[in-house]
């Protein structure tokens, strides 16, 4: 495709792509004079409406005749989107089988970012020959000039706030010529990091490792480097050094990070070596800041941004290098929408833009592995914590063997090494993946269990919000006092255990612990996620209660002991990747204890301590663990080793759900190496309403499954109330 379009008509047709559900871009008549060229920001028609799109390049592919051509009204006066942001939304949508549209709406989420900064005005006093004699001079007007006077020039709204006066008081001093205002431009939101100040000294290990990536970076050319570092090894402090060389290149670079709302500990640790805070994206930013932030992008003023997935699809013109940070982490999977894997996409990124990528992890993805054992991908490795710093020792504790109380969840030797950690004046750490009070909630009459009644889900009790709440639609419901079976009242009891009823237990067997709870409901945004970590890194905490949400990333020094309260917890509903989620997890919680010089212990509880993953937990051996996995995976011909996509159909009846179900397997294509299976109910058999079927399509590595399923899919019609979604190597399986 041609940069700039010919200039030699009158007028000349652009391909649009619109942020609507359609693959299909549209033609404009585009006045030469504007100079559109692939990537430019335009509004344009559409019906009664306008709208922003973004262009292609030369029009001709649809079949609209010129004189019914509607005209594009203007370009927007924001830089020419780079043509690697088009490639990779273009390749997003042919790897994941999404409307070009939707995902092109991914690239330009921030519409308010397309208008230029208003400028500001301020004021000050105006010349007083100007006015003497002509003007009154009022005891507010007095109050204005005495603040102009002996301060800064300011913005009505606060000029009006300081000296005590209505907005009216300072127009008509304007009007007068007492104040004179003027028009500035907008102060640049972002600082520019300084990569001359010193990190930490490395040690040999690291050294290795950040040169590497000094070298890459250098190259400025496509590679990728699986950053395989133990936890607490200086894998990020190594990865500075490369953003640093970025830097120093005048290049930008880009850092995704899972869950970017909590990471104000990464926020400072980036203050203290780069001088400033990197400019952050992530879906709560306040519109101010996303506008100016996108905008800065754009026109290079952030030169390092940390952002979750959808910082991938800024307008970055001059990226030098992407970090992907905990690079296993299933979040960066989008279920909704767009199903696309903000790793493998960045990946992409970095192969258009002709830059190294860095994949960062202490449990590495088994994708990721391969990749590096194929030859694919580089890697460095970082074996030891700094200093005096050691891992912590696990343990397995069976459950068979040492059964907590009945209704309890700690079994005897957990507690007593909680009892040991806390009379040494530490810190512990009790570990479970579920929220709220109870999981089940159960009418000791009938057994009737309370569930959601739109999804196949239970009810989970929060007893801090006295509700019951499904995680899946988010219904929140009073307990009932009645059975809605047998009519029994107050018959309902709790059935296993959440983090609100852990601490109940610990409340009464440790009563002089101070413990806090830390799971989403409660560390509702970064504000709390930053005042829990500084509590505990202050020791007002003894023991911590959490979900996942406290499994990456913090440095408690004074932490101790972990304590996995349900190890087996994530290998239930055994999908895909349920044994590797779970040695992440657990691998990573239990890089919380003993990071600073206290040597640390972890206890996991189990009920199966002979699975290859918690063997391989106990003893550290991520190899022998890994190579199970390898085996099982290429035996079964499942990703890495094959290639998967899953396709949910729903509607809001189940006959409906059948029917269509029915029709997409029976137009299912018979090819070799491709195995279609379904469809079945999915095992959310109702989600939000709406009654659900999956199929699954299994293919080998060398079938091109995107091309077999638009062969597949195109010529269905489906009726509007059914929905169809294709996840090309889906990580959810529900
Ligand atoms: P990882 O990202 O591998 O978990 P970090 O980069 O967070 O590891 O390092 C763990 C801790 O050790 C941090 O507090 C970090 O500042 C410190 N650290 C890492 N490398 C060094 C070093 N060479 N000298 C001093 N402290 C270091
Ligand atoms: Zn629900």
């Amino acid at each position: 495709m041609t940069d700039l379009l010919p200039l030699d008509e009158p007028f000349d047709r652009v391909s649009v792509l619109l942020p609507l559900p359609l693959d299909v871009a549209y033609d404009y008549k585009a006045d030469p004079a504007l100079e559109l060229a692939r990537g430019d920001v335009v509004e344009v028609p559409l019906g009664q409406r306008r709208m922003v799109g973004v262009v292609l390049g030369p029009g001709g592919g649809d079949a609209v005749a010129p004189e019914r051509l509607r005209a594009v009204f203007r370009r927007l006066d924001v830089p020419r989107l780079p043509r690697t942001v088009i490639d990779l939304v273009e390749w997003t949508a042919a790897w994941t089988l999404a409307p070009r549209g939707n995902v092109v709406r991914m690239a330009i989420s921030t519409p308010s970012a397309f208008e230029p900064p208003a400028p500001v005005v301020v004021h000050t006093a105006g010349p007083q020959e100007d006015w003497t004699g002509q003007a009154r001079l009022t005891p507010a007007r007095r109050r204005v000039l005495s603040v102009l006077s002996d301060g800064p020039a300011l913005e009505q709204k606060d000029l009006a706030r300081e000296a005590g006066v209505g907005p009216s008081v300072i127009k008509g001093m304007i009007d007068c010529g007492m104040v004179a205002p003027h028009t500035v431009a907008q102060p640049a939101p972002f600082e520019t990091p300084d990569a001359t100040r010193d990190g930490p000294t490395l040690s040999g290990e690291q050294q290795t490792a950040a040169e590497t990536l000094r070298a890459k970076v250098d190259a400025h050319a496509f590679s990728v480097t699986a950053v395989d570092g133990i936890t607490g090894s200086g894998k990020t402090e190594v990865y500075f050094e490369a953003i640093a060389a970025a830097l120093t290149a005048g290049r930008q670079a880009l850092v995704l990070l899972p869950e970017i709302a909590l990471s104000a500990e990464w926020l400072e640790r980036f203050a203290d070596r780069f001088g400033v805070e990197p400019a952050v994206w992530h879906s709560d930013l306040k519109p101010k800041v996303r506008r100016e932030t996108w905008r800065a992008v754009a026109e290079g003023s952030v030169r390092v941004l940390v952002g979750a997935r959808s910082a991938l699809f800024l307008p970055f013109a001059e990226l030098g290098l992407i970090v992907i940070d905990e690079e296993h982490e299933s979040a960066y999977k989008q279920e909704d929408g767009v199903a696309y894997h903000a790793r493998d996409m960045a990946v992409v990124r970095a192969r258009l833009e002709g830059i190294p990528i860095a994949l960062v992890s202490a449990t590495l993805s088994l994708e990721t592995v391969e990749n590096v054992r194929q030859g694919r991908y580089g890697a460095v490795h970082l074996t030891a914590r700094p200093g005096s710093a050691t891992l912590p020792e696990v343990a397995l504790i069976d459950l068979r063997k040492h059964a907590p109380e009945r209704g309890t969840f700690l079994s005897p030797p957990l507690v007593e090494a909680v009892q040991r950690t806390l009379d040494e004046g530490e810190q512990a750490m009790l570990f479970l993946n579920r929220r709220g009070y109870a999981p089940l909630t159960l009418c000791r009459t009938c057994g009737h269990r309370l569930e959601c009644p739109n999804c196949t889900a239970w009810l989970v009790e929060h007893r801090l919000l006295g509700r019951l709440v499904c995680h899946h639609c988010g219904l929140s419901a009073r307990l009932p006092k009645q059975c809605p079976s047998c009519e029994a009242e107050d018959s309902f009891v709790a059935s296993g255990p959440g983090v609100e009823r852990l601490a109940e237990e610990v409340l009464v067997r440790f009563p002089d612990a101070r413990f806090q709870l830390a799971s989403s409901d409660t560390l509702t945004g970064p504000d709390k996620a930053a005042e829990f970590v500084r509590s505990v890194r202050a020791r007002e905490v003894d023991i911590i209660i959490g979900t996942q949400v406290v499994a990456k990333g913090h440095n408690f020094p004074w932490l101790t002991l972990v304590g996995v309260v349900d190890a087996d917890l994530g290998l239930a509903g055994g999908d895909l990747r349920a044994s590797e989620r779970t040695y992440q997890l657990l691998h990573q919680v239990s890089g919380r204890a003993g990071r600073a010089e206290r040597p640390g212990r972890v206890l996991l509880q189990t009920h199966a301590p002979e699975t290859p993953v918690m063997q391989a937990l106990a003893a550290g051996d991520r190899e022998s663990f890994l190579q199970s996995e390898i085996d099982q995976r290429k035996a079964a011909g499942m990703p890495p080793y094959g290639r998967l996509a899953g396709i949910v159909i729903s509607a809001p009846d189940a006959d409906r759900a059948d029917a269509a179900a029915r029709m997409v397997a029976r137009a299912a294509p018979r090819l070799n190496g491709v195995t279609i299976l379904g469809p079945a109910p999915a095992p959310i058999t109702m989600l939000r309403g709406r009654h659900r079927r999956r199929l699954l399509v299994k293919a080998g590595r060398q079938v091109n499954v995107q091309q077999v399923l638009r062969d597949w899919l195109a010529p269905i019609k489906l009726e509007t109330s059914v929905r169809l979604q294709v996840d090309v190597d889906p990580y959810s399986f529900m």
